[in-house]
């Protein structure tokens, strides 16, 4: 029976079972969906973003080299219109110069710097150098005879500037100096005019333009301008001519997606980067978004699974509460046949049944064989409790006869106990001409019997046991011979309503019938207790 309880509640365990590994196995599915979805949406923004962005620093530099052409050509027709000219005075060359400078709007200052030096025009004339003799870099460009753009360095006016230089012959080929555009890089100029001012995008994207050492030429934090970017790995590799996209972090420690390219031309370059963060955080709403939207088929999917895995588990845990009425003391119901929708709990109940139907039909025989005579088929002194108790509890009265064979022990000594037995059972057949029923003749022992006699009073049953006992006393018994019986009868509830008692007085009957000579029957009655 324990093993039983312990299977039963294994089976319980069984719903658990299901149910906690459909969760597992779903929860698990959402994880590696979310998770590859997040790793493939990852590399998608990433790649998407990096590209962007080169295209976008690609267009930009683009932009930056074309315009600087045309600044260079602006510069070079400068230098031809006054080589075409030389006879022109002062004034007319400033006038060409102011006029040059405030059309075109490429250069802050536009000026011409004699072979020697000497500043001999420069527009605006605001700028207040005209006359003076420049040193430093300036110098260097005006010696260097070549067609030149500067790095950005700080001019004697205290201005960060860059110059872009052509040199320039008279027609007798003598070097005449340069003419020479500058743009001042803190303030306005060519560059912001044409790169915009708003270059810092919703998203947190920006660019920016380094020139040949590394110095930021633009940028949207325009007080870094002029400075020299070192630790910059994007930066080293614009500064070698190399283009492409990486992810880095940038000056002030943020992470950024970025793309560079360089323009040779100039030996400039561009940046356009996205912050990490800016993906990171459309990553995070792809998720959410996905986990809502998978968060309805999700549940349905476990309400569906939990309540199939209890329709799976059903016909089994209802088996097992069968089982286990085996542990208790409760009668057992056979289970009805309940078809069920898993073949295997059909033949298990099935099975079941006839398995318990053959262990109830075994268990009724052998309570009857345990409750039966071998000798004579009579129904023995553990049935007889039974039977009497019966009656007992249903308060009706009954008569209980007890018989016993005067001298049987003669008989055997004399015949042997085979002819013993079979005088028992010639005994038994005589007595059942008489009383029929089945369950009122019993073999209480050796060769004592009891009758118990329903709804009979003492003195109608002295009738049937007088009629049983002259039956016997005239019979013939197989030994040849007629045997005697004595008897003795209570009755209940008028004698005693305990059946111990019952037994007791009609077995002191009984005896005092064995000990008035035998082959007779008493009744009990209260004055025998004294004997
Ligand atoms: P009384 O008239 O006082 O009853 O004398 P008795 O000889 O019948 O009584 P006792 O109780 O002394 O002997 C009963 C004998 O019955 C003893 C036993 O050997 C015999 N006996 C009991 N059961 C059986 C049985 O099943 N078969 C046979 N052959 N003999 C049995
Ligand atoms: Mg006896
Ligand atoms: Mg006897």
């Amino acid at each position: 029976m324990l093993v039983m309880k312990k299977l039963f509640k294994r089976k319980l365990k069984l719903t658990t079972l299901f149910i906690t590994l459909i969760i597992t196995s779903v929860l698990l599915t959402t994880v590696i969906l979310l998770f590859a979805s997040y790793q493939s949406e990852k590399r998608s923004l990433t790649d998407t973003y990096l590209f962007l962005n080169y295209s976008k620093s690609d267009k930009i530099g683009d932009s930056v080299n074309s315009l600087f052409k045309s600044m260079r050509i602006s510069i070079q027709e400068t230098t031809e219109f006054l080589q075409d000219h030389p006879d022109m005075k002062d004034e007319e060359i400033q006038e060409h110069l102011e006029l040059l400078r405030s059309n075109s709007r490429y250069f802050n200052s536009l000026a011409w710097i004699d072979e020697t030096g000497l500043v001999r025009n420069i527009a605006p004339a605001t700028v207040g150098i005209k006359g003076d003799y420049i040193t430093g870099v300036t110098k260097e460009v005006v010696n260097s005879k070549k067609p030149m753009l500067t790095s950005p360095y700080k001019a004697p006016t205290g201005r960060m500037l860059v110059l872009m230089s052509e040199p320039f012959y008279d027609n007798n080929g003598n070097y005449r100096g340069i003419i020479g555009g500058s743009i001042y890089l803190h303030e306005q100029n060519v560059l912001n005019e044409i790169l915009g001012n708003d270059i810092v995008d919703q998203n947190g994207s920006y660019y920016y333009v380094v020139g040949q050492n590394g110095v930021l030429l633009f940028h949207p934090d325009t007080k870094r301008i002029g400075e020299t970017v070192e630790d910059n790995p994007i930066i080293s590799k614009l500064v070698q001519g190399e283009s492409g996209m990486q992810r880095v972090t940038n000056t002030v420690g943020v992470q950024m997606f970025a793309a560079y390219n360089s323009i040779p031309e100039i030996g400039w370059g561009v940046v356009q980067q996205t912050p990490v963060a800016y993906v990171d955080g459309l990553l995070k709403k792809h998720i959410q978004n996905l986990l809502l939207t998978i968060l309805i088929p999700f549940l349905i999917l476990l309400i569906v699974s939990i309540g199939l895995a209890r329709g799976l588990a059903k016909p089994f845990i209802h088996l097992a509460d069968f089982v286990n009425q085996f542990g208790s003391d409760n009668e057992i119901k056979t289970p009805k046949f309940q078809s069920h929708w898993n073949r295997e709990a059909d033949l298990l109940t099935k099975s079941l049944i006839i398995a318990i139907n053959a262990v109830e039909k075994n268990n009724n025989k052998l309570v009857e064989e345990a409750m039966t005579d071998s000798l004579t088929n009579l129904p023995n002194r553990r049935k007889l409790n039974e039977v009497m108790m019966r009656l007992a509890t249903k308060k009706n009265l009954f008569s209980l006869v007890a018989l016993d064979i005067d001298h049987f022990k003669s008989v055997n000594d004399t015949y042997g106990h085979q002819m013993g037995d079979e005088v028992i059972k010639y005994l038994v057949k005589t007595i059942q001409t008489i009383v029929k029923e089945k369950d009122a003749f019993f073999r209480f022992g050796g060769e004592e019997f009891v009758l118990l006699l329903p709804d009979t009073n003492s003195e109608e049953a002295y009738i049937i046991t007088e009629k049983i006992r002259t039956k016997v006393a005239s019979s013939i018994s197989p030994v040849g011979k007629t045997i005697t019986i004595s008897l003795g009868i209570s009755e209940f509830p008028e004698h005693t309503e305990s059946l111990d008692d019952l037994f007791l007085f009609a077995d002191k009957a009984l005896y005092v019938s064995k000990s008035n000579g035998r082959n007779q029957t008493t009744i009990w009655h209260k004055e025998l207790l004294s004997n």
